[in-house]
C-alpha cells in the first residue's frame, strides 16, 4: 500500500516527534508500504527532511520526500520539457529543487537588484524565464514581487508552490506561501496553477514517484481543508489524524461522503486504521 504521510501534525509537530508514529511507519515499510511524505513547506530542500526524518527513527530517502518545491520542479519537467529558464521567488529549498531538476534557476532576490540598477530590460537581456515559481519568501520585497510580476506580464508561467495563507511557527502565525502568492497574482492579473494541498498536484506527483496510482494510495494527515480535501481531489483513502490541527468535534463534524475513511487520535489509533483499510 502507499502511504502519502504529512508531516507537521502527523509525523512531528514543531520540533518534537508525535510518539510512536516513526515506528509504525518502520513496522509498515517493512512489511511492504511505500512510504511518502508530503508536505506544502515551501521553504525547505529534501536533504533537510531526510536529516530530521532519519533522526526520529522515520523510513526515509530523498527520493520519497516530495515537498511543494520538488512537486512543483517536478510538475513542470514534465508539463513543459523545453523550458530552460526558470524565476523563483522563496526560500533557498525552492531553488535547490527546480536546480536538481536540470533548471537553470534565477533567483528573484538576484534579479531584483539589477531590476533597481540597470532597470528590467538588463534584466529581460540576459534570458526571459518560461516560468516564475512562487513559495513563500521570508525576504520578500517590493523589487522581488516587480521582477515576478513583470516576468509573468511576458508571458511567463505562472505557478505557486501551494496557497496556505498562514504560516504556523513557535513565535505564533505567520504569513505562509499563499500570502505571497496573492501579491504576485494580484500585481501581475494572472492566477497561478497552485501545487500543493488542497490542489491534487502534490499527491499525484508523489504517487507518480512511487508508480503507484493515486487512487490506490492512503493519505494520512492531520488538515481537513487540505489533507482530506486533497486525498479526495485524487481519489486516494484518507486517514484524519488528531495530532495536529483538527480537533475530534471538527473530525466527527464532517458525515457522510465528506468524512475520512478513519480516525485516529495517536499511533495505535492509526496502526488498527492501516490493517484495517490495507484488508478492505
Ligand atoms: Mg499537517
Amino acid at each position: 500500500m502507499l502511504l502519502l504521510v504529512d508531516l507537521d501534525g502527523v509525523v512531528y509537530r514543531g520540533t518534537e516527534p508525535i510518539p510512536g508514529i516513526a515506528d509504525l511507519l518502520t513496522r509498515r515499510s517493512a512489511a511492504g508500504d511505500d512510504v511518502v511524505y508530503v508536505t506544502n513547506n515551501s521553504m525547505w530542500y529534501r536533504a533537510d527532511y531526510v536529516d530530521r526524518l532519519r533522526s526520529m527513527g522515520a523510513p526515509v530517502s530523498a527520493d520519497r520526500v516530495v515537498s511543494s518545491p520538488r512537486a512543483t520542479a517536478l510538475y513542470l519537467r514534465e508539463i513543459d520539457p523545453g523550458l530552460e529558464r526558470v524565476l523563483a521567488l522563496g526560500g533557498p529549498g525552492l531553488g535547490r529543487e527546480l536546480a536538481d531538476v536540470g533548471f537553470q534557476v534565477v533567483m528573484a532576490g538576484a534579479a531584483a537588484e539589477l531590476v533597481v540598477r540597470d532597470g528590467m530590460d538588463r534584466f529581460e537581456a540576459s534570458g526571459r524565464p518560461g516560468a516564475v515559481v512562487v513559495g513563500l519568501d521570508p525576504e520578500l520585497s517590493w523589487e522581488r514581487l516587480a521582477v515576478a510580476a513583470t516576468s509573468i506580464r511576458a508571458g511567463a508561467r505562472f505557478i505557486a508552490t501551494n496557497r496556505d495563507p498562514i504560516y504556523p511557527t513557535e513565535r505564533g502565525l505567520m504569513p505562509g506561501s499563499g500570502a505571497v502568492v496573492a501579491a504576485v497574482e494580484a500585481a501581475s492579473g494572472v492566477t497561478p496553477v497552485s501545487i500543493g494541498k488542497p490542489a491534487p498536484l502534490l499527491l499525484v506527483e508523489a504517487a507518480r514517484v512511487a508508480g503507484v496510482d493515486p487512487r490506490d494510495a492512503v493519505m494520512i494527515g492531520d488538515g481537513i481543508l487540505t489533507d482530506l480535501q486533497a486525498a479526495r481531489a485524487v481519489g486516494a483513502r484518507c486517514v484524519l489524524m488528531l495530532t495536529g490541527v483538527s480537533s475530534r468535534a471538527d473530525v466527527e463534524a464532517l458525515q457522510g461522503p465528506n468524512a475520512p475513511d478513519a480516525i485516529a487520535a495517536d499511533a495505535a489509533e492509526l496502526e488498527a486504521a492501516l490493517a484495517r483499510l490495507s484488508a478492505g
